[in-house]
């Protein structure tokens, strides 16, 4: 049975293993942290950031909400990217999705009235379905989620580089480098779908002037 008191006793079993390892682990774990990459992924409890990468704690700064959105006025994504990019300075920025994501189901549906704060959170999936409305209306039902997941995902990553933050670090920072992954449920896999560097063309019109 899955109780709280379960998790805690599997976190203390998790600890003493490491420590019998390791027995410097969690001393230098305290010390700092100085992770290569910052991951945007989904809060989907079916793909966790560092398990499905084989990552050890202090590797990887993550930030999670549905759908693995990047939300020009959402403060808490925008302050872990600011955090990620200016202080910890992260090599790479990381947005993963997965083909399943109930959250880009939910936005092809019409509007729920008991959700109506998630509503909200997810018309920005609905505002990606309508920019590329020709294409995934012609794609077979079968594959429209998944291509609308892709586009979503790809979507994340032009919004990073709308972002102050991306900009001023490609142009006087440490140019931190942009991919967009797809996790497969059914057999565990990641697919990078686009990768970005400083040397990408932003379109004017989102642009920061110096
Ligand atoms: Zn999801």
């Amino acid at each position: 049975m899955q109780t709280p008191q379960k998790l805690l006793l599997e976190n203390r079993a998790w600890s003493e293993e490491i420590s019998k390892k390791n027995p410097e682990f969690f001393k230098l774990l305290a010390k700092e942290q100085k992770p290569s990459f910052l991951w945007i992924g989904c809060a989907d409890s079916r793909v966790p950031a560092d398990t499905i990468v084989n990552a050890q704690p202090g590797e990887i700064f993550v930030h999670r909400n549905i759908a693995n959105q990047v939300i020009n006025t959402d403060f808490n994504c925008l302050s872990v990217l600011q955090y990620a990019v200016d202080v910890l300075k992260v090599k790479h920025v990381i947005v993963c999705g997965h083909y399943g994501c109930g959250g880009v189901k939910a936005a092809l549906m019409p509007q729920s009235s008991k959700l109506v704060i998630t509503n909200k959170w997810l018309m920005h999936i609905k505002d990606v379905y309508r920019l590329h409305q020709d294409e995934l209306d012609i794609i077979p039902d079968d594959r429209r989620l998944d291509r609308l997941i892709e586009l979503n995902i790809l979507e994340q990553l032009y919004r990073l580089t709308h972002t102050s933050i991306i900009q001023a670090s490609w142009k006087h920072g440490h140019k931190p480098t942009l991919h967009g992954w797809v996790f497969g449920l059914h057999d565990g896999l990641i697919k990078e779908l686009i990768m970005l560097d400083h040397n990408t063309q932003i379109n004017p019109i989102y642009r920061y002037h110096d």
